[in-house]
Parts: structure tokens; C-alpha cells; sequence
């Protein structure tokens, strides 16, 4: 394990800088104490992969520890299909908590007794306003609040009332314990915050235990220091929260003194990572669940053909900053393309097959081609490709009156097929719609395995399988869920972003494909076999295109 200094070359990153000092100077005896914790109020997406590689990574690099805690203070939200997701996220992404797997609602009678000295030492009060009151007391960025009538009840009037709180004696909304701090503050956060709330609704895990709960700006700091974190990062919009973290620490007789980082989130272009909006797509069905592969969701992208990996290696390209700021998607992309580019077999499939009669090759005839596995990895060997009479090459492969720059088949036309031969287009076959339905073709039997013995070259290689032993397949492909740069909560989902093709035509190794294997069809992308998929009815999700060189050219024409 590398532990950086602060004397190596290695830039830090300005927490890990910070880390580094702390250590130095030997705070905390030198130990570093991190904590990942999520709200299991949803599935956890790319920017809290983000979080999870900087609050693992950093008690790494400094043979640190970091807990995993569920923040489930608010069960209105919370579920156990959340929890069990995030853990299984979290794993999944190549992280271990070891047995540090830790819940705030369980230090709920803690919380409750650290009130008790809150309203016993005069800093905190049971104010009886409503949630309307409230707010308009609580004044605005130019303007002081005002102090609540009920302030200055007696340390006697709030422990009877608190306690009663507890005890259920209340409706929703009636009461709330509030930390005595200042009305004036020019931090409203400092304006007497509320520390916990009456809420009649169940727990998922501490079922009808409780009907007051601590909100977090209370629970976090207590939490933390109940679990001897030594540093606590969060987002940037709990930076103007930090004083109230600090003032939880220091007026209560906590066993251990964190201190509160603030880091800047992920944002992606063309993604939300709005937990609302996400469980909106979810729950008005305009994505097949959190795991649709073209979530943002951590299941969405494994499902989609993610690597952790490559997820890990994002996270790191991107680095941490104080600044929010916006990450290209296509660095993601990127970093996926990098990962399976090196780990993943390929293969050919044909996903619009045109159909192709070898017209001079003998019928009834296979024989058996060599197709390398990798050319990135130099163990991942050879497999055999069956090549015959009757083939499927990509109906976007051929055009009958092909442009300038058009190098593929085109009638009259020799291209070269990957591992097999070459075949010049000797006919073009249309159906009763004038449709392109069948090319006849003629081989050149000199050519075997692609080279040929005068030193021709033809300028296109195309992919293929054999008719008869091709295995039919699903192809999903998938595209941004959002066309706009910065979807907001309003944004619409893009209308094309899948496309299911159902006649697509594989080559036979992939019969025995499992759910999860992931190859790169050759020339078109690095695709995933779907947990929809079954022998016999093959269903691939393309995880992300190869740079398509055409695709580009027909854009600068079309410019
Ligand atoms: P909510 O707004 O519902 O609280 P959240 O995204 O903050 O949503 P949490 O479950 O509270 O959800 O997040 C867990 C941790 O992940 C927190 O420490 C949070 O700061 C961090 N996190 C969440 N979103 C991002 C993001 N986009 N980039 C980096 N970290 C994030
Ligand atoms: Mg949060």
C-alpha cells in the first residue's frame, strides 16, 4: 500500500494534503478514520462512487480504516431494498468495510441523552411554533430572525416536554427541539437549527422504537465522533454547515473530535445525479427500474457493462477539487473504452444482416478460420471461426452507389473479410420493394486468412458470420438518457435512448454467453450479454460504441 508524504513528488489532492499534515503532526495519535454515509433512500450513482473512492482510498493510502453508515435518520425515505443495494454497490465497486458497517438510527438513545444535556446546560429549547412559523422567524440572507415565544422556557418545561415528545404524546409537527444558538446569526444555519423532529412513521429497521428523530446536521457530527472519525468529508453545500458541526462537538462531551472536509461533487454532462429525479424516471416508468442500463445508478452501469475498475480509474482521473465543476461524460466513456479495450475477447456479430452468396465457394463446405482472441493481451490465444457458402455482413457495410469517401462493399468492389478472404460483389439482388436483399459475391481462394500472395489491399475489412452456424441475438443499444448538456429536474428523457434490434446474427462462440461476459463486437463496440438473457434467446447490451471512423466523415460531409 503507498502511503504518500508530503516531501514525495505525487501531487495530493488538497484533502489528502490535509491528511498528510494531520499525520505529521500526529493528530489523533496519527490515525485516519473515514466513513462513507449514505442515506438508504436510493441506489447509489457515479457521483457517490466518487465519495466512496475518496473516503476508501484516502484510509488506504494512510492504513487507515473507513466504516460504512447507513444515515437512515428520516424513515419516511428509507428501505431495506436501499440498504441491501448500497452494500452491495459498495462491494461490488471493490470496497470493504470489514465489520464496520454502522447505522446513525442506532445511536438514537445516545442522540436523545446528549439532548437532554443540550436543554440541561440552556442550548437547546422545545419550541412549540409551526413548521410555517418557523421559517418566517427565521428571517432571510439580509435579514435577522426573530426569537421564538417559547425560547426561554425553563430548563424543567423543556425536559418535560422533550421527554414527552418521546413518549408519543404528540402530533407530527407540533413540537421540535431546537439548539439554542443566535436568531442573528449571519449563518442561518447557526439560527437555532432543529436537532430533532416528531415523525409517527415506522423505521425500517427500528420499526415504532421512536417518534422523534435527530436531523442531520445533529446526527452527523455525534456520529462521527461516536465512531472516532478523524476526518469527515462531505459535499460542498455542507460547507456553511461546519459551524454547526463544530458547535454539536464542542458543547457536548463526545468521545472523539473529527473535523468536517468539504469537497466538490460530481456533476457528469448530459446525466442527473438528483436522487429525486432518479427515483422519478424509477417510479413513473420512463427507465426499467434503478439497474436500466442507462442509469447513472452503479447498478445501472454494471448492468450496462461497467467494469469497477474502470469506474475506480474515472474517479481517479477526475481527482478532487474545491470548485464544483462540470465532468465531460465522455471521460467516463473513455475510461470504460480503456479498461475493455484491454480485458475484453473479441468477437464478430452482425447486428443488420445482409445476406451474402459466395457464388464460387463450394456449397456444403465449411471450414474452420483462425480469429485472434485480443490483440492487447498476447495469452488470450485464437479461437475458430466457421466460414461457408452463405454469409451476414452489416447492411450498413454495402451501398450500391457508394460516396466519395465510401471504402466498404459496393458493387464490382473487392473488400477483405477479417480472418477469412477477399470478396469482390458481383450482383446486387433486390426484393419486390427494390430493397437491397442479397449480394452475390465471388472469393479470391489465394487470399485465405486475409493476406493475399500480389501484395493487394483492399481498403475495408468487414466483420461477418456464416449463415448457418451464426446463433440470432438481441442487441440493445443504448444512447444518453438526456439530449440536454445540463438536465435538470425538468428535463425530458431522450426518446431514442435505447433501441432494441432484435435480428442481429453472432458468431457460435457466443452461444454459451453468460449473463455479464463482455466482449467487443468487433468494429461496432464493447457490448455485455443482459441479465434478460438466456440460452437460446441471447440478449447483448452495448455498453459503449468504438470511435466509428465513418461516422465521423459522414458528419463533417453532411456540415
Ligand atoms: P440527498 O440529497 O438525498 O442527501 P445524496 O446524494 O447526498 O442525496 P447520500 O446518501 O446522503 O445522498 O450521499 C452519501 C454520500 O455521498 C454523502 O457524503 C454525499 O456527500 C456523497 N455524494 C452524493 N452525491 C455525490 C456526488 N455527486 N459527488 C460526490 N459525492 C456525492
Ligand atoms: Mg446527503
Amino acid at each position: 500500500m503507498k502511503v504518500p508524504d508530503l516531501e514525495s513528488t505525487v501531487s495530493l489532492d488538497f484533502i489528502r494534503e490535509r491528511v498528510a499534515e494531520d499525520v505529521k503532526a500526529s493528530k489523533n495519535g496519527g490515525r485516519v478514520h473515514t466513513r462513507f454515509p449514505p442515506e438508504p433512500n436510493g441506489y447509489l450513482h457515479i457521483g457517490h462512487a466518487k465519495s466512496i473512492c475518496l473516503n476508501f482510498g484516502v484510509a488506504a493510502d494512510y492504513n487507515g480504516l473507513c466504516n460504512l453508515r447507513f444515515d437512515d435518520t428520516n424513515p419516511s425515505k428509507e428501505t431495506v431494498e436501499f440498504e441491501e443495494s448500497i452494500q452491495r454497490d459498495v462491494r461490488w465497486l471493490g470496497f470493504d468495510w470489514d465489520d464496520r458497517m454502522y447505522y446513525a438510527s442506532d445511536y438514537s438513545e445516545q442522540l436523545y441523552q446528549y439532548s437532554v444535556q443540550l436543554i440541561k446546560d440552556g442550548n437547546a429549547y422545545v419550541d412549540s411554533l409551526s413548521a410555517d412559523e418557523i421559517r418566517e422567524y427565521r428571517g432571510t440572507l439580509t435579514q435577522p430572525g426573530k426569537n421564538s415565544p417559547y425560547r426561554n422556557r425553563s430548563v424543567k418545561e423543556n425536559l418535560d416536554l422533550f421527554e414527552r415528545m418521546r413518549a408519543g404524546e404528540f402530533e407530527d409537527g407540533t413540537h421540535v427541539l431546537r439548539a439554542k444558538i443566535d436568531m442573528a446569526s449571519p449563518n442561518i444555519n447557526m439560527r437555532d437549527p432543529v436537532l430533532f423532529r416528531i415523525m409517527n412513521v415506522p423505521h425500517y429497521r427500528q420499526g415504532s422504537k421512536w417518534v422523534i428523530y435527530p436531523m442531520y446536521d445533529y446526527a452527523h457530527p455525534i456520529s462521527d465522533a461516536i465512531e472516532n472519525i478523524t476526518h469527515s468529508l462531505c459535499t460542498l453545500e455542507f460547507e456553511d454547515h461546519r459551524p454547526l458541526y463544530d458547535w454539536c462537538l464542542e458543547k457536548l462531551p463526545v468521545p472523539s473530535r473529527p473535523v468536517q472536509i468539504e469537497f466538490a461533487r460530481l456533476n457528469l454532462s448530459y446525466t442527473v445525479l438528483s436522487k429525486r429525479k432518479l427515483l422519478t424516471l424509477v417510479t413513473e416508468g420512463l427507465v426499467n427500474g434503478w439497474d436500466d442500463p442507462r442509469m447513472p445508478t452503479l447498478s445501472g452501469l454494471r448492468r450496462r457493462g461497467y467494469t469497477p475498475e474502470a469506474i475506480r480509474n474515472f474517479c481517479d482521473s477526475i481527482g478532487v477539487a474545491k470548485r464544483d465543476a462540470i465532468v465531460d461524460v465522455a471521460q467516463l466513456e473513455h475510461a470504460i473504452r480503456d479498461d475493455l479495450n484491454k480485458r475484453s475477447q473479441r468477437v464478430m456479430a452482425v447486428l443488420r444482416p445482409l445476406r451474402v452468396v459466395i457464388e464460387n465457394y463450394p456449397e456444403g463446405q465449411t471450414e474452420e478460420l483462425d480469429a485472434v482472441n485480443n490483440p492487447e493481451d498476447a495469452n488470450a490465444g485464437t479461437r475458430k471461426v466457421p466460414f461457408s457458402r452463405v454469409l451476414y455482413i452489416e447492411q450498413e457495410d454495402f451501398r450500391e452507389n457508394p460516396p466519395k469517401q465510401f471504402f466498404r462493399l459496393a458493387p464490382g468492389r473487392e473488400v477483405r473479410l477479417r480472418y477469412a478472404y477477399f470478396i469482390t460483389c458481383t450482383q446486387v439482388v433486390k426484393d419486390a420493394a427494390g430493397n437491397v436483399a442479397e449480394l452475390r459475391c465471388t472469393y479470391d481462394p489465394a487470399t485465405r486468412g486475409g493476406d493475399s500472395p500480389d501484395g493487394r489491399s483492399p481498403k475495408a475489412t468487414l466483420h461477418w458470420v456464416s449463415a448457418a452456424h451464426a446463433v440470432p441475438a438481441e442487441a440493445r443499444l443504448y444512447d444518453r438518457l438526456f439530449n440536454e448538456e445540463r438536465p435538470d429536474n425538468d428535463s425530458r428523457i431522450n426518446p431514442s435512448s435505447l433501441e432494441v434490434v432484435g435480428s442481429c446474427q453472432v458468431e457460435p462462440s457466443l452461444k454459451s454467453a453468460k449473463p455479464g461476459d463482455r466482449f467487443q463486437f468487433e468494429r461496432i463496440g464493447y457490448f455485455c450479454v443482459d441479465l434478460d438473457s438466456k440460452p437460446g434467446a441471447l440478449v447483448f447490451n452495448r455498453t459503449v460504441t468504438l470511435r466509428d471512423t465513418w461516422a465521423k466523415i459522414e458528419k463533417s460531409l453532411k456540415k
